[in-house]
């Protein structure tokens, strides 16, 4: 099952019942503001009881980019809401296209944006929570803010326990993102993918982007192959099994390796 426990005041968050992906949502006074939806419907479920019996029910979900597995398991939520970036709207609806077969197949329809804003939206809902596109992780890569309890919501910009997923990577922008982060006011980080902690969590995530993306630069200016540079950088950052995928994806498709 799903663990969603109170992180701060109003806030609760915690892993998909594999450990794999977090959610949560903002008890506030309009009801909940759920963030992202895991990807199985049950952990959706289960996100979804706790939020209503917490804040009476959902009024809306925002997903911090447009990666399926921080979307899918709204399937089953009831009608509400949905609050995107521009940059996650654009994505998902591509990534809905790619997959719409096999999702139908598996039964999924995970609820679709109705509210997409540009670059930021203050949610006056007491508490006051502000969502922000900073993109970099996914296209659309936004953080959620609840600044009266010093909360962030960072999604996918922040990986901890395992590298993160590089294959749509944008590197400036992770990196000008994580930046920007360590700049606010923060004292609560919940990642897309590991542990909650404490805001220094921003940055080793910096400073893991630096030194990975310095190890990138200095293979490619030495024109290691893409095979070998993925054999390389998985040993070296703990890349294993499928997310060496993604590891090769990101080379080829956002940091200059061409195929062999
Ligand atoms: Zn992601």
């Amino acid at each position: 099952m799903a663990e969603i426990v109170r992180v701060a005041g109003p806030v609760f968050a915690g892993p998909s019942a594999d450990g794999g992906v977090n959610a949560g949502f903002v008890r506030t006074k309009l009801g909940a503001l759920v963030i992202d939806a895991f990807l199985t419907r049950e952990d959706g479920r289960d996100l979804a009881a706790v939020a209503e019996s917490e804040a009476g029910r959902i009024t809306a979900t925002v997903y911090t980019h447009e990666h399926l597995d921080h979307v899918l398991g709204s399937t089953d939520f009831p009608a509400g809401g949905v609050i995107v970036s521009s940059g996650t709207a654009r994505g998902l609806r591509r990534d809905l296209k790619r997959y719409g077969e096999e999702l139908e197949r598996q039964g999924l329809r995970p609820k679709l944006p109705t509210l997409i804003f540009d670059c930021r939206i203050t949610l006056p809902w007491d508490p006051e929570v502000v969502v922000v596109e900073l993109g970099g992780h996914a296209e659309g890569s936004t953080v959620v803010h609840v600044p009266g309890e010093r909360v962030l919501f960072a999604g996918d910009l922040v990986f901890r326990g395992r590298p993160p997923f590089v294959g749509s990577m944008g590197p400036e922008r992770w990196l000008a993102a994580l930046r920007t982060l360590e700049g606010w006011d923060v004292e609560t980080v919940i990642p897309g993918h590991g542990a909650t902690g404490g805001r220094k969590v921003l940055t080793e995530q910096r400073v893991w982007l630096e030194d990975f993306l310095g190890r990138v630069s200095e293979l490619r200016s030495a024109g290691t192959p893409l095979e070998k540079a993925t054999t390389i950088l998985a040993g070296e950052f703990g890349f294993e099994g499928r997310r060496v995928e993604g590891l090769r994806l990101g080379l080829q498709s956002r940091l200059g390796f061409g195929a062999d």
